[in-house]
């Protein structure tokens, strides 16, 4: 008998190689990118799985091919959790990504060119919120609000007026980059007055909501995309979940509307990050994820770092790096140069192009996974403020690289995993 794995490194070395190479470099960096986290071995091992060969298009137990009994169990398992997980009328677990849940909810119910207003992108939003380059900008005509300039807060008076003036007949709230707690409810009070339909686009705080450390939205959408691959810590993909009185436009829109076969592993790897999701331990996580984020921010204020907003209620921050001098090209090269990986990220009212950035995004998801707590963050920050004052010294980069690595070796990742 041989493993899957076996037969790779035999087959094809110069892939196995890539995967090894992967799994070392997760094993012995620090991964602070906030939409990124590490699954349980059982999620690899359904994502990995036969079901791959299985093609069911339709849904269970009405699909257009035969032989789909036994996907039908991981899809009805995959589609209960879910609804558990969150308390929805109805889910659709078949979104490839979290883009493709947005282009669902979008398709099922507007015509091109209708109005929607969206987050800026600049301001947190994602590029599925109408980016001029993205495919919801280009069918849709997106009207945006943004955060203020004094507290870095949403502004909801810019939202209210904006849907006023405009009236679109979507408001999609919900972000990216953004670390602050969105008000479902205040949304609504606006989509309401103005007879818009909300959507909360959750993908990056789906391990919040679902274990009620962030405010329960559901009562006040219309829709709730997210992804399963952030906070939620599950495989790559995407979910929509819907009122009742709209369950079928979104099944229709996802299959046929916009794909073709679901893919049953993935979605098996769902049911099993869902199953783990209902479990009493990952809303100690989810704390600890906030707990994280916290020391963090405190810690980076501290050595005199600008947070936008000043903080965080969740799982990212957001630090402008104008006060020190800095881009976010220059930063998160030299992070990673340390074994940290941030991501370069534009602040609200950035003056630097996309691609250098004033700022850096950092996430507690991943970290928190490997078992990191308050004082494993206090050292991320003393790293950072270390790098931030030297920032061309490679040798001090080598070093700290060397430090990242022994703090990685007592927190392994995939332990004992063949
Ligand atoms: C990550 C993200 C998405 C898209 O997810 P993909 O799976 O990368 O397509 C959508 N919306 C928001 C707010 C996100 O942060």
């Amino acid at each position: 008998m041989k493993t899957a794995k076996q037969f790779l490194a035999e087959t094809d070395p110069e892939i196995y190689d890539v995967f090894t190479s992967e799994r070392k470099r997760q094993e012995e960096g620090i991964e602070l990118i906030a939409s990124e986290n590490v699954v349980h071995p059982a999620v690899l091992a359904a994502a990995g799985s036969v079901l791959t060969n299985k093609y069911a298009e339709g849904y269970p137990h009405a699909r257009y091919y035969g032989g789909c009994e036994v996907v039908d169990v991981a899809e009805d398992l995959a589609r209960d959790r879910a609804k558990r997980l969150f308390g929805c009328d109805h889910v659709n677990v078949q979104p490839h990504s979290g883009s493709q849940a947005n282009m669902a909810v979008y398709l099922a119910m507007l015509r091109p060119g209708d109005t929607i207003l969206a987050m800026d992108l600049s301001h947190g939003g994602h590029l599925t919120h109408g980016s001029a380059v993205n495919f919801s900008g280009k069918i849709f005509n997106f009207v945006h609000y943004g955060v203020k300039r004094e507290d870095g807060r949403i502004d909801m008076d810019d939202v209210e007026k904006k849907a006023m003036e405009h009236k679109p007949r979507m408001i999609v709230c919900g972000a990216s980059a953004y670390p602050r707690e969105i008000d479902a409810e205040a949304f609504q009070r606006i989509a309401g007055k103005t007879g818009a339909l909300l959507m909360f686009d959750i993908a990056h705080i789906a391990g919040l909501v679902a274990t009620k450390l962030h405010k329960d939205p559901v009562p006040w959408c219309d829709f709730i995309t997210t992804t399963t691959h952030k906070t939620l810590r599950g495989p790559r993909g995407g979910m929509v979940m819907c009122k009742a009185e709209h369950a079928k436009a979104v099944d229709k829109i996802v299959f046929p509307g916009i794909q073709g076969g679901p893919l049953m592993h993935i979605i098996a790897a769902k049911a099993v990050a869902f199953k783990l999701a209902l479990e009493p331990s990952f809303k100690d996580y989810q704390k600890q994820i906030l707990a994280n984020a916290k020391a963090l921010a405190d810690a980076l204020t501290g050595y005199g770092f600008d947070l936008v907003s000043k903080g965080t209620d969740n799982h990212m921050m957001l630090v402008d790096l104008r006060n020190k001098g800095l881009t976010g090209k220059a930063m998160e090269h030299a992070l990673n140069e340390a074994g940290l990986t941030v991501n370069k990220n534009a602040v609200p009212f950035d003056t630097e192009k996309p691609m250098i950035t004033s700022g850096i995004r950092i996430g507690s998801p991943a970290v928190t996974t490997r078992g990191f707590k308050e004082p494993e963050m206090k050292r991320i920050a003393a790293w950072i403020d270390r790098i931030s004052k030297d920032i061309e010294n490679e040798a001090l980069c080598a070093a700290i690289k060397g430090e990242v690595k022994e703090l990685c070796s007592r927190f392994p990742i995939y332990d004992g995993l063949a």
